[in-house]
């Protein structure tokens, strides 16, 4: 485990460093500046990169390395996409009280597609998608839940009204993430969808994407 979390350490901290030669999303505004415009300590600022910490599934040693990316980060953009699944992460999302899901909304990510949270629907929500890959290009963070169904070329699932494939959506949104993370066991392993004799042929994300995946397991991921 401690290997695993050295080698991971070392990824995220060239991360940052490509992150550091970036020009900013948002100009002065870090998740940091923004709790700093609030009032809120170093020593409270320490606490809330603790919870993120946590809210990630990372063990607390990498609390200076999740602060250190608020500072450098604007408001995140987040793109959570839903596949074979219950809903349950999302509900367990929306259960967090450190922080609350509002304050996790409106002050330190930009959630710009989550089915479950938006607003607009069909022929829009469709659009949103599109335009948040665009314009976030190597930027986002890719959350996915459930399993991808692969059977039958992926027809067991398909979204929206041009009816794509859920597997083509998560592999084309995979492309251009900054980093992605598939949450619960279903998006990490396939879960109860891949249960034998698993008709629908459904597997964890990282079986259809070439991009490395951090996988959060649990049913649902909490801690
Ligand atoms: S991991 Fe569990 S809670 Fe999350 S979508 Fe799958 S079955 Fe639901």
């Amino acid at each position: 485990m401690q290997k695993k979390d050295e080698s991971l350490k070392k990824i995220f901290s060239q991360r940052l460093k490509k992150l550091e030669e970036l020009p900013k999303i948002d100009e002065n505004k870090s998740i940091s500046s923004i709790l700093s415009e609030e009032g809120i300590s170093r020593r409270d600022f320490m606490k809330w990169a603790g919870a993120m910490t946590a809210f990630l599934g990372l063990s607390s040693t990498f609390t200076p390395t999740v602060a250190k990316a608020a500072k450098l980060a604007d408001r995140l953009p987040v793109i959570w996409l839903h596949m074979a699944e219950c809903t349950g992460c999302s509900e367990s999302l929306l259960r967090t009280d450190a922080p609350t899901i509002d304050s996790l909304i409106f002050n330190y990510i930009s959630l710009e597609y989550h089915e479950t949270l938006m607003a607009a629907a069909g022929w829009q929500a469709e659009e949103n998608l599109e335009n948040a890959i665009e314009k976030y290009k190597g930027r986002y963070i890719l959350m996915v839940e459930g399993g991808i169904p692969t059977g039958n070329e992926g027809s067991f699932l398909t979204i929206g009204g041009h009816g794509k494939k859920g597997k083509d959506i998560a592999k084309e949104a995979s492309e251009e993430a900054a980093a992605i993370f598939a949450i619960g066991t279903c998006s990490s392993f396939g879960g109860i969808q891949a249960a034998a004799p698993n008709p629908t042929g459904s597997v964890g994300l990282s079986k259809i994407t070439h991009k490395p995946v951090i996988n959060v397991p649990g049913c649902p991921p909490q801690d």
